[in-house]
């Protein structure tokens, strides 16, 4: 079945006791046995499993085609459940623009337990030269954060699993409907679903989708169970309403953000744009042969340095500044004043998720802002 289908349908349990048509929510922890022990659904306590979440798992595993699926409470926390999973001393090879977030908490919380590079991996042809005798686990970002650099899966995937290494991809930034990681070779995929999963801004959440129900997926499985960052069933409640829609979305966010990023391409304050659907990416071609859309993100740079990047986002109207992506409303942000001390990121780049309000009223006031200058 095609992905709007399986958006609305996948996971969804018509109520045997109302007949309601939704799923209901349910709230309570802990699940009545039967006279003998047993558990008819499958329920036992609300830490290891609850039917929301189990709706919420089925949808995203079904739109990623996964063997699996679980839900965290943040998509940092999904991300960490990786971590966990592997063996004290395994060494990680991890992109130089990586979602900075998860690059903090491997410098804060896994120091001395876990080794990691970090590294530039849009040349798939150096990443022979980071292997090391430990090297465990690729962790893959594409379109990465906040430049929107491609890497390509299925080449970096390859090489992973000639020397045995497990690859992850973070998959934010695309959502199943522009890009699906498992089909070109990842073992995991990882999404914040606080992103375009949720869509509106307002729930914060994570997921993790297994190609294959391995030991290792146990391994996560149970840390996810016994570590405890799970979502609440209000949060995975309105996540599976969300998704429900999150083709129709997505479709939007990506014509919306193709036209604002020729309408930037053009602009004579602007030095470049960050779009991988524009041909003057580094990596279009590539792009388009990975990617089923090429997404909502993009960044550019403004000519004149800081100064002008900034007076730009104080003189937006419609576009609000705030990190985060995602979400129906258009945000802009200052990203290198966001990220840590030693970040890469250029002070003249501005990086834009771009909503579903109308492409013309975007467009005028990016507009008007960058006459400011
Ligand atoms: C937001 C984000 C995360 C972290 O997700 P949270 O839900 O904020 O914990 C990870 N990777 C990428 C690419 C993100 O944009």
């Amino acid at each position: 079945m095609h992905k709007e289908t399986i958006a609305i349908h996948a996971g969804n349990h018509t109520d045997e006791g109302s007949h309601a048509v939704i799923q209901p929510i349910v709230m309570s922890t802990t699940f009545v046995r039967d006279d003998d022990g047993s558990t008819p659904k499958g329920f036992i306590y609300g830490r290891a499993d609850n039917p929301n979440r189990a709706q919420l798992e089925k949808v995203i595993c079904a739109l990623e085609g996964g063997a699996d699926a679980a839900a965290f409470s943040s998509g940092n926390a999904a991300g960490m459940t990786i971590f966990q999973s592997l063996k004290p001393g395994t060494h990680i090879i991890a992109p130089d623009d990586m979602y900075h977030g998860l690059n903090s908490q491997l410098k804060a919380m896994f120091n001395g337990i876990l080794e990691f590079d970090f590294v530039d991996l849009t040349d798939a042809s150096k990443l022979e030269s980071y292997i090391k005798p430990n090297t465990g686990l690729l962790w893959i970002e594409t379109p990465s954060n906040p430049q929107l650099k491609i890497s390509d899966i299925k080449r970096l995937t390859r090489i992973a699993h000639e020397n045995n290494i497990k690859v992850v991809c973070d998959n934010t930034f695309a959502s199943p409907i522009c890009q699906l990681p498992l089909s070109l070779g990842a073992d995991i995929v990882m999404y914040s679903a606080t992103k375009y999963f949720g869509g509106h801004s307002d729930i914060t959440g994570g997921a993790l989708v297994t190609a294959k129900n391995d030991g290792w997926w146990q391994n996560i499985r149970n840390i996810q169970q016994l570590g405890g960052a799970v979502p609440a069933p209000m949060d995975c409640y309105f996540l599976v309403r969300s998704i429900k829609t999150l083709p129709y979305r997505m479709r939007g966010h990506v014509h919306n953000a193709h036209l604002l990023a020729e309408f930037l391409e053009q602009h004579p304050k602007v030095e470049n744009v960050m779009y991988p659907g524009l041909p003057s990416h580094p990596q279009y071609e590539l792009a388009k042969e990975q990617m089923l859309a090429f997404g909502g993100m993009l960044s550019f740079n403004v000519k004149g340095g800081t100064e002008n990047a900034i007076k730009v986002i104080q003189s937006v109207r419609l576009f609000t500044r705030a990190t985060s992506l995602g979400g129906v409303e258009s945000l802009i942000e200052h990203r290198a004043a966001v990220e840590p001390p030693d970040t890469k990121t250029p002070w003249n780049l501005l990086r834009v998720s771009v909503g579903l309000e109308h492409i013309d009223d975007l467009i005028a006031d990016i507009s008007q802002a960058l006459d400011e200058i």
